[in-house]
């Protein structure tokens, strides 16, 4: 069926929606393809479903090839299985409940991995049983502290659920490797640009964890990248080896500028004048060279554990640690002054500098609040060239491997692999791949008949993709200022011819069309009554890739072929165009 814009369910809109930011937003609104119904919820209208269907039809055959089966779960849920998981109190606020009549507690279905553990244990007993990879395409629903950017974020969204169920841990790995690739056929052929990072495993739980981040400045993740290797990893998980002793003189410049934003720095002037530090002095935001710091190491412990961390807080000289204050805020937790230690006022000058091997060495944290910020980085403050200092700042958390979880990479650090240096990027996470293990087998004692009779314990891996976000994502990869430009296997059709004129064009364009049709391509022709000049910009902003324009040149029995990427145009004799653009 041809589909025919003079009867479309369509209008393109000439101005961005007011409330979009990203690319993508204002393109698929402007271009009509979805349509906002309440905030962070959206219609999609014909050519958008087409796109949507188009994604979710790759993904469908990519996880088919490699073993998966569909199948569709309810979307309203009873309470019970989330509260048998912990994950009805763990979702908190993201969570959509409801009620039924009778009062009895429901949800509407944010990830799936209760359910299908349930399934799994109806139906198969038998090791014999696995593996089994099941998997939906199915509507899911948080309510999302921002829904942002149209349908990235929305706060009901399509994603793509699948779970694998292994008798041991070397299927979960299998069943998780064969996820991988396929994830890396499918976003390939969506036309994505990524990287896979590794990734922590969030309000799942379980272990082994990689995302999938689409590349796109106006994305939410951030990620680090080495400039040599394939190296990348999302900045929670990333482990970089720690930096060298910090020399006593001359700190490399790199190593000084790392200013945090203002909003930290208050938080640690707030934290030290009012936590750490008597009530002697006004508090401040900025060291100079005159004054001094000094290390207060004190050791602490968690109530009942055994044993004792130690702890160094940097303090400007002239104010005394109020032991009390500190104690009274880190309470529950133990504390015991150990001794203070007078510094210079340029600490990188400092004798007796507490360094991060130091404090790897002496397994000491320098620390100004375990649930603030915890941390060794000197910062300079607003006066970034004199390097002043002004206390401490989170950004590495030494653990005693010798590596930094950071929160913060810095562009230069070394990356942990041994090639090259780390450097910072974002990206949109398109998709998600865990390996649970067996946390949900156990919350539902999901277990398996060996062949010695005894039970064993099902492992489990639960892998998503945003099918919706997807879409968006490829807009925000690939448009222009005119419009999106879609990769021809999502896009809503084939080519998009226009008809243009009074003298047949439009009937030819929709002959051509008819032809083109039947040589198994998807049509899109405009046979509206409207200027050429709107035509050729819906063409633009719709995005379909190749554009054959049947206008002016047909008398001259010539009609145009474009391609919207490369914006390239060749005329070609009429009876030429359909094998030109088969
Ligand atoms: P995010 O970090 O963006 O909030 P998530 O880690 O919470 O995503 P997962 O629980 O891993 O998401 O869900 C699997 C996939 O579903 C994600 O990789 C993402 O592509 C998609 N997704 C998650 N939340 C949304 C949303 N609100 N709107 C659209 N797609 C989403
Ligand atoms: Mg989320
Ligand atoms: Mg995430
Ligand atoms: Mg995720």
């Amino acid at each position: 069926m041809l589909l025919r814009m003079s009867n479309l369910f369509l209008r393109t809109l000439r101005e961005d929606p007011a409330d979009a930011e990203v690319p993508s937003h204002k393109l698929l609104v402007r271009a009509g393809y979805v349509r906002r119904a309440a905030p962070g919820i959206y219609t999609w209208l014909p050519l958008g479903k087409m796109v949507l269907e188009n994604v979710a039809r790759v993904v469908r055959e990519e996880m088919n090839a490699m073993g998966g089966q569909e199948v569709l779960l309810p979307a309203l849920l009873p309470k019970e299985y989330y509260e048998a998981s912990g994950r009805w109190e763990e979702y908190g606020d993201t969570l959509f409940r409801l009620k039924d009549r009778k009062g009895a507690d429901y949800l509407l279905g944010p990830t799936h991995e209760e359910l299908f553990t349930l399934l799994v244990k109806g139906e198969y007993s038998s090791y014999k049983d696995f593996p089994v990879v099941l998997y939906q395409i199915q509507e899911k629903f948080r309510d999302e502290a921002r829904p942002r950017a149209g349908v990235l974020r929305g706060r009901e969204f399509h994603m793509k659920d699948s779970y694998s169920f292994d008798i041991d841990d070397e299927g979960l790995q299998e069943s998780y490797d064969r996820h991988r690739a396929a994830y890396i056929r499918i976003f390939d052929r969506l036309g994505l640009e990524y990287v896979i990072v590794s990734a922590t495993s969030g309000a799942m739980g379980g272990s082994a964890s990689e995302e999938f981040l689409a590349v796109a400045a106006t994305g939410e993740d951030t990620f680090v990248r080495s400039t040599e290797s394939d190296y990348a990893a999302n900045v929670e998980a990333v482990r970089t080896p720690a930096p060298a002793e910090l020399p006593v003189e001359g700190l490399p410049e790199a190593q000084v500028h790392h200013t945090p934003d203002t909003a930290t720095i208050q938080t640690l002037v707030d934290f030290l004048n009012n936590t750490v530090l008597n009530d002697a002095g006004p508090g401040r935001d900025a060291f100079t060279e005159a004054d001094t710091l000094k290390n207060v190491l004190v050791k602490t412990r968690a109530p009942g554990s055994e044993d004792w961390e130690l702890l160094a807080i940097g303090v400007p000289g002239d104010r005394e640690v109020d032991f009390k204050r500190l104690e009274a805020a880190l309470e529950p937790t133990e504390v015991a002054l150990l001794e203070e230690a007078d510094f210079a006022a340029n600490p990188f000058l400092a004798k007796g500098y507490i360094g991060p091997k130091a404090l790897l060495d002496n397994k000491v944290r320098y620390l100004v609040d375990p649930r603030v910020v915890t941390g060794t980085a000197w910062v300079t403050g607003a006066d970034k060239t004199d390097h002043h200092v002004i206390g401490l700042v989170a950004g590495r958390d030494f653990t005693p491997d010798g590596t930094i979880d950071v929160a913060e990479v810095r562009d230069g650090d070394a990356s942990p692999d041994g090639r090259g240096t780390l450097y910072t990027a974002r990206g949109i996470e398109i998709g998600h791949i865990f390996q649970l293990g067996r946390k949900y087998a156990d919350a539902f004692k999901l277990d398996a008949l060996g062949p010695d009779g005894k039970p064993k314990r099902v492992t489990m891996g639960s892998y998503g993709i945003g099918v919706s976000r997807a879409v968006a994502s490829v807009v925000e990869q690939s448009h222009d200022d005119k419009g999106i430009i879609w990769p021809r296997e999502i896009s809503p059709a084939d080519v998009h011819v226009v008809g243009t004129g009074k003298g047949g064009e439009v009937e030819e364009a929709l002959r051509i069309g008819g032809e083109l049709e039947a040589r198994g391509l998807r049509v899109l022709v405009d046979d509206r009554k409207a200027a050429p000049g709107v035509k050729f910009n819906d063409a633009e902003l719709l995005g379909i890739p190749t554009v054959v324009i049947v206008g002016r040149g047909l008398k001259e029995g010539l009609v145009e072929l474009r391609d919207r990427r490369s914006g390239e145009r060749s005329d070609v004799p009429v009876g030429e165009i359909v094998d030109r653009t088969v």
